[in-house]
């Protein structure tokens, strides 16, 4: 690796020992873009990875609510503003009982390249708290939104940092941290994304990340003689990215056989029958293992690592970091997986990783793959200032164009700088940082 990437790396190990889930992402990111300060001293001179790998700002806070009991409940808040150099921030906010800064970190880094790889004017960050919505009612889910967005609402604004979704916070959270901004603001503008159709949403937004990951693979299939047509494909997760990933991935000719929660995974081997998961996780909020008394020939099983071991071509991760380990990525090779592509971010190890990469896997890592998300986002956030919307079918056709535009530039990276022309994890790396460098390079030392 080269020198000045490794010392800035090992900095980090240093001051950063506790934060495994950051330190992970790191490892990642700067490995891959040694190459490029080979090729670019100045970068070195003007301390550019040592800025780049901080946060511009963390803000971290206390977010009382009362629960349906009358008792005081106390969960931490945060925001993690990584960088501006080319937009205002941008990234989710997660409402998840794990939720920790190094957590918060490693999604606000990741988030930066993503960012710019969508071609979009938008910097990086990523928020939440170890709140859990579920099982939660309606009325403390609104008392936790309310309390949170009372100390968050002094930190963003529509081109300062604009927030999302993410896992546990979909429509229903965003409404309410949406009521109370404009409630201590009295402005009515695009703060967040993911808004409600009748308050400034866009069409297209709720399946923009599993409709993106479904289209960056079939480019990278087709650019491999490879077609997503008669695959039987493995969808890890059952939440938003998971449902619509299985959506297109159907439409685009593929069979899903598996899907999973928190608790364990189901397979049908007839192909998973999508309305009545979309019945039982967005209308009931229930739990996957209901799915097997709702469909004749399908199984349940606990835990949700085994959902790996299950014959696929396709794999699509899309539940959360670090679920498909080297024992899931083993056993996918063994079964003749051809293809993976992350819908949730991080969710295989590095060295699930790498051995994709060794094994000849054509793999679409999380910051370019599921970036079609933020990229809609993007997308709102133009609408809202424009006072339009647009049609569905705009707002897709432009998605796909987007999806398509990140696969070339990942490719080509990754032709230039890889080890190999399918390395597209260099390839994303690579691809996102140069636009980011360039932009800070011109800012000054700021
Ligand atoms: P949701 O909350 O809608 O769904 C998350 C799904 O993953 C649920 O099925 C959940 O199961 C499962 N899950 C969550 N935590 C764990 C865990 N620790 N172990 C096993 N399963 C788990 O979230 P999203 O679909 O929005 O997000 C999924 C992933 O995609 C995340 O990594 C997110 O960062 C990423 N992503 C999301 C984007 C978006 O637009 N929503 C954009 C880009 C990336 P259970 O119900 O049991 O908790």
């Amino acid at each position: 690796m080269n020198a000045y990437t490794s010392r800035v790396l090992e900095g980090l190990r240093q001051r950063n020992a506790h934060e495994s889930e950051f330190l992970q992402a790191a490892t990642e990111i700067l490995e891959s873009l040694s190459p490029v300060f080979d090729k670019h001293p100045e970068y070195e001179k003007a301390g550019l990875l040592d800025r780049f790998v901080e946060p511009e700002r963390v803000i971290m806070f206390r977010v009382p609510w009362v629960d349906d009991q009358g008792r005081t409940q106390v969960n931490r808040g945060y925001r993690v503003q990584y960088n501006s150099a080319i937009g205002p921030y941008k990234g989710g906010l997660r409402l998840h009982p794990s939720v920790n800064l190094s957590i918060l970190k490693f999604l606000g880094f990741e988030q930066v390249l993503k960012n710019s790889l969508t071609g979009l004017p938008i910097g990086g960050g990523k928020g939440g708290s170890d709140f859990d919505p579920k099982g939660k009612s309606d009325r403390e889910v609104m008392a936790f939104c309310q309390s949170f967005m009372t100390e968050l609402y002094r930190h963003i604004g529509q081109d300062t940092d604009v927030p999302a979704g993410d896992i546990g916070t979909g429509a229903r959270e965003i409404g309410f941290l949406y009521g109370q901004y404009k409630r201590l603001t009295g402005l009515y503008e695009g703060v967040l994304t993911g808004k409600g159709l009748t308050y400034g949403g866009s069409l297209a937004r709720t399946q923009a990340t599993g409709y993106g990951l479904c289209y960056f693979v079939k480019n990278m299939l087709e650019a491999n003689g490879k077609t997503v047509q008669g695959a039987t494909v493995v969808v890890s997760g059952s939440g938003n990215v998971a449902i619509y990933a299985n959506e297109k991935i159907t439409e685009l000719g593929g069979k899903v056989v598996a899907m999973s929660d928190s608790n364990g995974y189901i397979y049908d081997p007839n192909g998973v029958n999508l309305d009545v998961v979309k019945q039982i996780k967005e209308v009931e909020r229930g739990r996957i293992k209901e799915y097997v008394a709702r469909v004749p020939g399908s199984e349940y099983h606990e835990g949700c690592k085994g959902i790996w071991t299950i014959k696929c071509d396709i794999a699509l991760p899309c539940a959360t970091q670090n679920e498909l380990d080297a024992e899931g990525a083993k056993a996918l090779i063994a079964n003749g997986c051809f293809a993976v592509g992350e819908g949730a971010n991080m969710p295989s190890t590095l060295e699930a990783t790498e051995l994709f990469l060794q094994n000849g896997v054509l793999f679409a890592p999380g910051k370019a793959a599921n970036a079609g998300g933020v990229a809609t986002s993007a997308l709102e956030m133009s609408q809202n200032s424009q006072r339009l919307s647009w049609t569905f079918e705009e707002v897709d056709e432009k998605l796909k164009g987007i999806m398509k535009g990140i696969f070339e530039k990942c490719a080509e990276a990754a032709a230039e700088y890889g080890d190999k022309p399918t390395n597209y994890v260099v390839g994303a790396n690579i691809a996102g940082f140069l636009k980011v460098a360039d932009a800070m390079m011109a800012q000054g030392i700021v």
